[in-house]
């Protein structure tokens, strides 16, 4: 098929915690709210409501800043669980018009509704009607982006932002995606934006009509990749993650980062919130793996299996740790970094091997920690309490504190 039939929905939900919180809450509606951290763990904001954003208060701000730009804010704390349930409904409505879902995080999938056309009508049809079901049985807005690929799909959902709804169609790349700024590409992050900008090329249209060869010679295969895309050939495949076989998360920074502790504190997250689905879930798993992404999209997975099946998080973290350790080099800038655990069993699938030599009480003690730390998770919402790890630094004379 013609790369340019596919229909490669983007949706994005709007200002998701926040009006989650506001839906449920309708004494926040119309003020400025902000979900983040508190200002004492020097917290950063995770989501601004619209009216929040007009005082110049955006995700990723450190809270004391969103604090100082507006004092009269309703300050929250993200209720990951409440969060998480919305987040299933959510996907359970674009599993109404396809299989091929994938998720990219709570409030963010991308459909490949090509063949769902011929059940439920046009790629505009289905988008407009998946916005209705989320407007009409979650009383949440989205703002969905239709394109033949999913760079174009991404991009054209941020486009009409809130409750949008933007096409961009093959013979529309010029007219709609050229004139952009060079920043809105993927990939593009303030340094390559810097160095583009630097040599005049500032929006993806020059981008695109500049020499591949020369792109590649001063950003490496990333610049080849950026070529091909401003020039609307992105044949990326949607991907659905297959319940039950994995169970993973991983995140992409807005700036690369190449310091081991900060990229572990961060591995220590998305191991602990991995382990918490799996509990949830009531599976457990034996395979362990990371991903590394480097700045040029080339990427590392590796991986080891433990002896016994888990769902705690102590043995799933050593084994981050040791992957970790064992495979990166303190300094190499990463931009993304991701944590996977596989070869998953229900958990009453599971005969416990019972250790007739070894001591089990640390283990008992762990899977006992993790199960009352679910239950009061459970019952007071979100993160009420989670695993403490004291974040290492510099200071300015490069000691570790
Ligand atoms: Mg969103």
């Amino acid at each position: 098929m013609d790369a340019k039939q596919r229909a490669i929905i983007h949706i994005d939900m709007d200002a998701f915690y926040a009006a989650v919180e506001q839906r449920d809450n309708p004494e926040l509606q119309g003020k400025p709210v902000i979900i983040g951290g508190s200002v004492e763990s020097r917290g950063v904001v995770s989501t601004a409501s619209y009216e929040a954003r007009t005082y110049g208060v955006h995700s990723a701000m450190p809270m004391a800043e969103a604090h100082r730009l507006c004092p009269n804010g309703i300050y929250l704390p993200v209720d990951m669980q409440k969060y998480r349930r919305v987040s299933q409904q959510i996907m359970g409505i674009f599993h109404r018009f396809t299989p091929e879902v994938e998720a990219i995080s709570l409030d963010e999938a991308f459909l490949d509704v090509t063949a769902s056309q011929r059940l439920f009508g046009t790629a505009e049809e289905i988008g407009y009607a998946i916005k209705g079901l989320i407007k009409t049985e979650l009383h949440l807005t989205a703002s969905v982006g239709l394109s033949y690929n999913k760079f174009l799909a991404k991009l054209a959902s941020d486009m009409d932002k809130p409750d949008g709804f933007y096409k961009i169609a093959p013979e529309e790349l010029e007219a709609k995606v050229w004139p952009l700024p060079v920043r809105r590409m993927m990939g593009v992050g303030g340094k390559t934006a810097q160095l583009l900008e630097g040599m005049g090329v500032r929006t993806i249209g020059q981008l695109a009509n500049m020499n591949a060869g020369l792109l590649e010679h001063i950003l490496g295969k990333q610049g080849l990749v950026m070529h091909e895309v401003a020039n609307g050939m992105d044949n990326r495949p949607v991907e659905p993650v297959r319940e039950s076989k994995s169970v993973g998360r991983e995140t992409t920074f807005p700036q690369d980062i190449g310091e081991q502790y900060v990229l572990e504190t961060i591995l220590f997250t998305l191991a602990d919130d991995v382990c918490h689905t799996l509990r949830t879930s009531g599976l457990k798993g034996k395979t362990i793996s990371i991903k590394i992404r480097y700045p040029d999209f080339r990427s590392i997975t590796r991986a080891v299996t433990l002896d016994s099946y888990t769902a705690s998080f102590e043995p799933v973290f050593d084994a981050v740790q040791r992957l970790m350790r064992d495979n990166y080099q303190d300094g190499t800038p990463v931009r993304l970094i991701g944590v996977t655990v596989s070869s998953l069993k229900k958990d009453d699938e599971i005969i416990e091997q019972p250790d007739l030599f070894g001591d089990d009480s640390r283990k008992v003690r762990q899977q006992e920690l993790n199960r009352v730390m679910d239950k009061i998770n459970a019952r007071y919402g979100g993160d009420t309490v989670h695993r403490a790890r004291k974040l290492t630094g510099r200071d300015k004379n490069g000691e570790l504190f």
